[in-house]
């Protein structure tokens, strides 16, 4: 099986529910550091998915880039629409849904992260949006951009702002650019976080369940979230579940194992889950448990977005 380790490496205030998109503060991201030990060791080849307000500080670039080579990783982009210039007002409460906005303001956003992420001397082709609001028209943006792969879709998962991907496939794919949840034509590489209903097709279930009205919109993605789907990501996942996790999607013919967490995580504080030192060393400690694993008993091999994307074309058109 493939192991794609991604982190959104972004501002502080994920957590707070407050959106402010000035003098947002980003002291968390020298915390990545603290992952050195366990991707060294193991041979973890990270991609960093780097939002606007960290892209814009050099001494942040610097830090990326050196992280980047030293573990043989890929820095990619990662859109907060809510303080990535322009900042339009809107009518709509806030996190305003990317198919909310207009095609052109999502286009200008999207430009003004890539040519921050380009400053680093990087050209960008991996790409997540932030809160894993896509939709067909923040896809079809990403078409006509250098994006090769992206990583927004988030099996089991429906909230406002957010995604509505309860019923997403679980595997890597080539959506329908009408349809990013649906296979399709695009050029473009779907790499969907490794979340897993409990059955096949709970989340269609769910999708067709939400359609009736017959439940309240909250409870169907309560349900999807914290019942019927076991995640194979590290944040909030305890050890046997994510093991569990794993080998459901090896059973269920799973090739590639898609993580995340964010680079907030790793600071003390960062989070309302780690608190302290304590509690982001028992998070680095677990981490290194479940990669190890992965490694010794599933035989991962690890790879970037990038490459991810390569080994699929070969895949669909082999020479
Ligand atoms: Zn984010």
């Amino acid at each position: 099986m493939k192991l794609v380790v991604t982190i959104d490496v972004e501002e502080e205030g994920l957590f707070s529910a407050r959106y402010n998109h000035r003098d947002v503060p980003v002291n968390n991201v020298p915390s990545l550091t603290s992952l050195d030990p366990v991707f060294s060791e193991l041979g973890i080849r990270p991609t960093l998915l780097v939002s606007y307000q960290v892209a814009r500080h050099q001494q942040h670039q610097e830090l990326l880039m050196q992280l980047s080579e030293k573990w043989g990783g890929e820095i990619g982009a990662h859109l907060h629409t809510w303080n990535t210039p322009p900042i339009e007002p809107s009518s709509h409460a806030s996190p305003v849904p990317s198919e909310l906005m207009s095609r052109k303001l999502l286009e200008a956003k999207l430009r003004t992260l890539i040519e921050a992420v380009n400053r680093m001397g990087v050209d960008p082709v991996s790409f997540r949006m932030g809160r894993f609001n896509l939709g067909p028209k923040m896809f079809s943006v990403l078409e006509e951009s250098n994006i090769q792969v992206d990583s927004s879709i988030a099996p089991m998962r429906r909230y406002y702002g957010g995604p509505a991907h309860l019923s997403a496939l679980t595997e890597p794919y080539f959506p329908d650019p009408l349809d990013p949840l649906s296979p399709g034509k695009s050029r473009i590489l779907e790499a969907p976080l490794t979340i897993l209903p409990l059955t096949p097709g709970f989340g269609v279930f769910l999708d067709h369940l939400s359609n009736t009205h017959l439940f309240p919109q909250s409870w169907i993605s309560w349900f999807a979230r914290d019942l019927a789907s076991i995640p194979a990501q590290p944040m909030l996942t305890g050890i046997r579940r994510l093991k569990t996790a794993v080998r459901l999607h090896r059973m269920r013919g799973g090739r590639v194992i898609t993580t995340f967490f964010h680079s907030s995580e790793l600071m003390p504080g960062g989070c309302p889950q780690h608190p302290d030192a304590v509690h982001v060393g028992r998070f680095l400690s677990k981490l290194k448990e479940f990669f190890a694993w992965l490694f010794n008993e599933i035989g991962v091999e690890c790879m970037t977005l990038s490459e991810l994307y390569d080994f699929y074309q070969e895949d669909c058109h082999p020479v």
